[in-house]
């Protein structure tokens, strides 16, 4: 969400005539935006801002802006307080306070034309690329926002307000502007992504969406992240079963696998029931990959309930699990009123056995891919490879002189790893 976020409003600045520069020293302006979710990003965060006051020392014009969830929805004091060279604070997704700022800048409000430019900017009702902006391969569109579920550890809700839905027609033009612009792949996000629409008169659906973007005649992929298992209908399952377009990928997160800390992270569903949902979901989409996300260390988890976690993993076999130790977050239930009991050497201890466990299953899957032939979209260069996705989202990487940007391509797997294959083009 906030690359989304950041991707958004570089758009922005790139209409009122900024470039991205990749010199500190040279910018005119810096946006920070940030992430909190665990207290390791919030602690980068602030590394990164303590880091810019000597350049805003230095450069009295320079225009520091710091967005994202340090700030949140509802303002951040002691923030703001704290780092009193930061000239703007914004929420999560919000572009209006840095564009309010810049629109009153000395030598700038002045003119006409820089107003105008402004105003018709935040009149804007969705993302448009200028008509020379050629856009990245794969883009993504926020099409849920902040979130209202509360599970017990999450600072999100908090950070990044309600869950809002955007309106399904600016979705649709979005996307067909995205395309238009040369986006090949788009990749829908949300927080509860299949919660789509609930919040809109009209109730329309994820499902709805999918066959409605899925008629854009240039756009070859569509993707949609985060899924939460009692949101998933039958309709969007079959949906990714049925469309073409939409890869054959979904990232539905456990969190747990034991049902006493489900019932403490305020998950709202049994180990059964995540189990029988993944079954469902393998039963109707051919060849489906699943990612999964897990928490370790949460409050109250005993070595039993972990080892119920470990073997959830262990029994649904997912292609991908993106591990997190816990940390209490402030102002959520779990930090209010749960000890944060699990010790970190122990926390980190349970981390590394499920890192070993899932390396050993990823390895494993990727390894029945070796001599196929899949389809891959490239979305760049890493040093002297080329890399793009397949549709089951596994990172492919090909030697080629060819300019494979952009190209859907079919490619024959020679090697396969944990994290990501290598194979040549036929
Ligand atoms: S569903 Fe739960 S984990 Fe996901 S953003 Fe909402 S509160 Fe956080």
């Amino acid at each position: 969400m906030n690359v989304a976020d950041s991707r958004r409003l570089a758009t922005t600045l790139e209409k009122l005539g900024y470039k991205i520069t990749k010199d500190l020293a040279e910018s005119d302006l810096i946006i920070l935006n940030t992430c909190v979710v665990r207290q390791s990003a919030e602690d980068k965060a602030i590394g990164r801002l303590s880091s810019l006051k000597s350049l805003k020392i230095q450069k009295p014009d320079l225009v520091i802006n710091l967005m994202g969830c340090l700030i949140g929805v509802h303002g951040n004091p002691a923030i703001q307080k704290r780092f009193p060279w930061v000239d703007v604070f914004s929420p999560p997704s919000d572009p209006s306070p840095l564009l309010e700022f810049l629109a009153k800048q000395p030598g700038k409000s002045e003119s006409e034309e820089w107003r105008s430019k402004i105003d018709s900017i935040m009149d804007e009702e969705y993302s448009r690329p200028e008509d020379n902006e050629s856009l990245a391969v794969s883009e993504n569109i926020p099409i849920v926002l902040g979130c209202s579920h509360a599970c017990a550890y999450c600072i999100i809700p908090s950070k990044r307000g309600r869950e809002i839905s955007r309106p399904f027609e600016h979705i649709v033009n979005e996307a067909t502007a995205y395309v238009e612009h040369g986006a090949k792949e788009l990749v829908l996000l949300g927080q509860i992504v299949d919660r789509y629409g609930l919040d809109l008169p009209e109730k329309p659906n994820l499902e709805t969406l999918l066959y409605e973007l899925s008629g854009i005649p240039k756009l070859r992929r569509l993707r949609f992240l985060t899924s939460h298992p009692n949101w998933m209908t039958d309709g969007l399952i079959d949906a990714v079963a049925k469309l073409p377009k939409v890869m054959p990928h979904i990232e539905v997160p456990a969190q747990a696998g034991d049902d006493d800390i489900l019932k403490a992270m305020r998950r709202r569903y049994t180990s059964l029931e995540y189990r029988s949902l993944i079954q469902k979901i393998r039963d109707r989409i051919p060849n489906v990959s699943i990612g999964t996300d897990i928490i370790v260390g949460f409050p109250g988890e005993s070595i039993d309930a972990f080892n119920n976690t470990k073997q959830l993993l262990a029994d649904l076999k997912m292609d991908v699990a993106h591990l997190a130790r816990y940390s209490p977050r402030p102002n959520t239930y779990a930090a209010r009123y749960l000890a944060d009991d699990v010790p970190a050497d122990e926390k980190m201890r349970r981390f590394r056995e499920l890192e070993i466990l899932q390396e050993q299953i990823s390895t494993e899957i990727n390894s029945k891919v070796l001599g196929q032939k899949t389809s891959v979209l490239f979305e760049g260069k890493s040093k002297r490879r080329w890399r793009g996705r397949n549709p089951n989202n596994k990172l492919v990487f090909v030697d080629s002189e060819e300019n494979l940007l952009g190209q859907e391509r079919d490619v024959q797997i020679t090697w396969t790893g944990p994290w990501s294959m290598i194979g040549n083009l036929i």
